[in-house]
């Protein structure tokens, strides 16, 4: 492994572990951020890396931002993620995960992992054969929270969405207020219902086309290319497919005066937020605002570890609290000139005493 301590996104990490399983054939690597509220807790990310440090550099960069969104998210928990390099052809067995899952159980509690990209609910149950530090499993009554993170994610940006049309443009209500949504996967196709149901105008783009076609047929909203989403003429513009989205010629294209989506690391550097805010664009910042599926996860691991059913409507509550997070990093933003992805930065770390 190279020096990661000499990475940029080291940030004092507190522990980051290279896993190797002969037998297996499994290469991880768990990164823990800190551990300054709670276990670290974030995701699995199972992925073709074309190098190593690439590996290492996305370990590092997610485990920091799940420090800040558990924290920024009031939860008693830290940050941490693992990568599963994946090979060429993205060969996943249950010997692999299993061996995955005794990693994350030898780390005693200090990490808890759950789904992310590349990673199946049943993948999660796989892990669980060999360690309980492990959320995101499937739950059973309406009742119950945890499971899939997707639509606690997407309840989070409506909410999010309904606080920046409030803040910027005074209004109650997104009836009538025209949001284009980049991706229509769990996620954006989540908001983007939500939306529908009151009465907001959509825009809805994915590049799997045929996707995003379906869902603005069936919601009564508009399609527009992959290429050409960022372009439109709308109130708020929602990216949920992919991050550093926002970099110089992507904030060049926008026409809008609110981003507000859920895809992690939108802003490719961190300058980008400071050319949002002087275009007069309000950000709402992504581990903020995309906060409402790891507090479906942590209340559903957290809730499992004291042996109480978890009540949905407790997820619920917590999420309702993140347009309240936001508008106090917009009034701070406002106040002090600061863009609002530094201030929320700021807050994050005073949290995890950094
Ligand atoms: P998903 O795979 O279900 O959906 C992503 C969608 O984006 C897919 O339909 C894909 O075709 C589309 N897409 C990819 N590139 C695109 C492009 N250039 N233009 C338009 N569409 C494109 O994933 P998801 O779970 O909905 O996650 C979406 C984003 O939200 C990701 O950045 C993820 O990291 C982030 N996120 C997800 C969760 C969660 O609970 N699932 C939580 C926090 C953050």
């Amino acid at each position: 492994m190279t020096a990661f301590w000499t990475e940029p996104d080291f940030d004092e990490h507190e522990h980051v572990q290279l896993v190797h399983d002969r037998k297996s054939g499994l290469t991880a690597i768990i990164a823990l951020h800190s551990t300054h509220l709670g276990p670290g807790a974030g995701g699995t990310r199972f992925w073709h890396y074309p190098e190593p440090k690439d590996a290492i550099r996305d370990a590092l960069r997610l485990s920091r931002g799940m420090s800040y969104k558990n924290a920024m998210a009031g939860l008693p928990m830290g940050g941490g993620k693992a990568v599963i390099l994946a090979d060429a052809k993205g060969t996943k067995t249950p010997d692999m995960l299993e061996a995955f899952g005794d990693a994350v159980n030898g780390l005693g509690g200090r990490y808890v992992t759950a789904e992310d990209v590349g990673i199946s609910v049943e993948d999660m149950v796989a892990v669980s054969q060999r360690t309980d530090f492990v959320s995101g499993l499937p739950v059973s009554g309406e009742d119950a929270a945890g499971g899939n993170p997707g639509p606690f994610t997407a309840m989070g940006i409506f909410h999010g969405i309904k606080a920046a049309v409030k803040y910027k443009l005074g209004k109650d209500s997104v009836s009538g207020v025209h949001v284009a949504i980049q991706g229509t996967g769990s996620v954006g196709g989540g908001v983007a219902r939500l939306l529908a149901h009151e009465g907001a105008k959509l825009t809805l783009s994915d590049i799997h086309e045929d996707r995003a076609k379906a869902l603005a047929s069936e919601l009564g909203g508009e399609f527009a290319a992959p290429d050409a989403v960022m372009s439109v003429s709308c109130d708020v513009f929602s990216p949920n497919a992919l991050g550093a989205i926002l970099d110089d010629e992507g904030i060049a294209r926008l026409d809008t005066p609110i981003v507000a989506g859920g895809a992690n690391n939108q802003l490719a550097r961190q300058g980008h937020g400071d050319i949002l805010a002087r275009r007069g664009i309000l950000y709402a910042p992504d581990y903020v605002i995309n906060a409402g599926g790891i507090i479906s996860v942590a209340m559903e691991y957290l809730c499992k570890r004291h042996g109480d059913p978890c009540d949905i409507n407790e997820v619920r509550k917590r999420i309702a609290l993140i347009p309240g997070r936001l508008e106090e990093i917009w009034q701070e933003s406002d106040a002090s000139g600061v863009s609002p992805d530094v201030v929320a930065d700021r807050m994050a770390q005073k949290l995890i005493g950094r």
